[in-house]
């Protein structure tokens, strides 16, 4: 091999890795500002009525705490609360809606 060719081999080899390189820097501030979204976001409906945007208030109804919107009496569940508000009375027709809500059926 002449000493032009390895000279150019090699040019290509060091582009080839800035252009991996580039794509890694990219993708990590994509990755870094879909997350600065997401935490963004998150900090603007914490707490907040997805159906009017009012502040939610926490309310304990049967020992369970469940957020009731201030505006619109809207009552909104975290994961499990539905669950544990219907017990294991009429499993009947209570599990079988939260099965079918909660794809679990
Ligand atoms: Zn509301």
């Amino acid at each position: 091999m002449t000493r032009d060719k390895t000279k150019k081999g090699e040019d290509e080899y060091i582009a080839r890795e800035e252009a991996e390189k580039t794509k890694r820097l990219k993708e990590q501030l994509k990755e870094q500002q879909s997350q600065q979204q997401r935490e963004q976001t998150k900090a603007q409906c914490y707490m907040k009525c997805p159906k009017c945007g009012a502040d939610l208030n926490e309310v304990t109804f049967r020992g369970i705490k469940i957020d009731r919107c201030l505006n619109c009496d809207g009552v909104w569940l975290d994961e499990g609360e539905l669950e544990k508000l219907a017990g294991d009375e009429d499993s009947s027709t209570i599990g079988n809606i939260i099965g079918i809500i909660t794809g679990k059926s």
